[in-house]
């Protein structure tokens, strides 16, 4: 049996980095920069107004106080957006907006709170430094500086930035398209009656799910009967518009083993030895990686995050690729199979025991059917292979998937 750390090894090796592209500002949240980002131009554009109020020449207002306002003439009023050059005379002000360029001669600005508000004569009760209230141009970015690197993610604010640069597309690395197909003659899709010994399919929706949840893009999600000229012709359909291909269901050592028929040239199919989702395959079809996992829906979705969620965001740049570990103490004590590396749906204790460590509780049996339990759970017990009692209090690693 192939170990976990190396199946993990094999199906990393399979996932690689698409090449970068221009994408539009507003579709690249979430992305990661592919290129620097160098600022074509300096923010503040020019000098403007920090504060809606009266551009100065400071000395014009040096003696002003509350019991003795200094008046000035107001001529000219400038909002924010007004384009043309101005130039404020001594012995004048003019009423400014903020973000609004600030008039030639110009030296401070003084805040509308300190004045009487007039658009002919303003009464100033207030002296100004020279600079004040005066933001100037390129104090947050100087033209050709360096904002942004390689590798960061695009937050909001990293997009704020961009466009505020005037820069409509960046150079990122795209996501992953990932096909997911889930196999069985038994399955069929919601808001169709059931007929007896039918299910509803449930790994193709998660596995999805999963997959956006990760950052990657599913390019189609669908069901194929246990057919092999059915599937097959399926794949080769859509094999070729992914990066990677997910399958669910027959890899086991049944009869009607759908994926197993299909790919013996192209998938090594494998036993890997863990609890649940032993059988696994990987492999290349129609020149797209492929990964094949189980299809009872736990084995599914925990083969999905101990082989593919790691690899998969690495290949998209994006730091932290894997699930935050930690160590927990067990709630209560657990067995386990040897031979096996066993990872138990848990819940995280909010509360520390008195060792002050954050407490865990398996929660569910170990069975991979019990899709309601995984449901609710916030994390993975991992319990290496030759461990098979854990008594209560033992530390366990824990994935926490929250
Ligand atoms: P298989 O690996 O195909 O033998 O499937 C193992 C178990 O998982 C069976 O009970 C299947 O009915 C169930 N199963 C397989 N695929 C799905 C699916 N897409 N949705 C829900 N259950 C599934
Ligand atoms: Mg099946």
């Amino acid at each position: 049996m192939r170990s976990v750390a190396e199946h993990q090894r094999v199906v990393a090796g399979l996932i690689t980095a698409r090449d970068p592209v221009d994408v539009a500002v507003g579709d690249a949240l979430g992305l990661v920069l592919a290129a620097d980002v160098v600022a074509p131009l300096a923010l503040p554009g020019f000098d403007n107004s920090a504060m809606d109020g009266y551009a100065v020449i400071a000395e014009d207002v040096a003696d002003a106080t509350e019991d003795q306002p200094v008046e000035l003439p107001v001529a000219e009023d400038i909002p924010a957006g007004r384009t043309d050059a101005l130039v404020l005379a001594p012995g004048t002000a003019h009423r400014i907006m903020t973000g609004a360029p600030l008039p030639t001669g110009a030296t401070a600005v003084v805040p509308v709170e300190a004045t009487n508000g007039s658009t002919e004569t303003v009464s100033i009760r207030t002296s100004v430094t020279p600079g004040q209230h005066v933001r100037r141009a390129g104090e947050d970015v100087t033209a050709g500086t360096t904002v942004l690197r390689a590798g960061q993610v695009l937050t909001p604010a990293a997009l704020g930035l961009i466009a505020a640069l005037g820069l409509g597309s960046v150079e990122v690395i795209p996501r992953q398209r990932v096909l997911v197909m889930s196999t069985g003659s038994e399955l069929v899709a919601s808001g169709t009656p059931l007929q007896p010994g039918q299910i509803y399919e449930s790994n193709a929706v998660m596995l999805a799910a999963a997959v956006r949840d990760a950052g990657a893009d599913v390019v189609t999600s669908s069901m194929t009967e246990d057919d092999v000229d059915l599937f097959r012709a399926e794949l080769q359909e859509h094999a070729r518009d992914a990066d990677l291909v997910i399958t669910t269901g027959g890899v086991s050592a049944g009869a009607y083993e759908v994926v197993k028929d299909s790919l013996r040239a192209e998938v090594d199919f494998v036993k890997v030895a863990m609890q649940p989702g032993m059988p696994q395959g990987s492999g290349v079809v129609w020149g797209t990686p492929i990964v094949t996992l189980p299809g009872n829906p736990v084995s599914a979705l925990v083969s999905f995050e101990v082989f593919i969620r790691e690899p998969l965001r690495a290949a998209m740049g994006l730091p932290r690729p894997g699930r935050p570990h930690l160590s927990a103490n067990l709630a209560e004590p657990l067995t386990s199979p040897r031979g096996r590396r066993q990872f138990r749906r848990g819940v995280l204790g909010g509360l520390e025991d008195r060792s002050g460590a954050t407490t865990v509780t398996s929660y569910g049996p170990p069975a991979s059917h019990h899709l309601r339990w995984l449901a609710s759970a916030d994390c993975l017990l991992e319990i290496d292979e030759d461990v098979t009692e854990l008594p209560a209090g033992s530390p366990v690693q824990v994935w926490d998937l929250s």
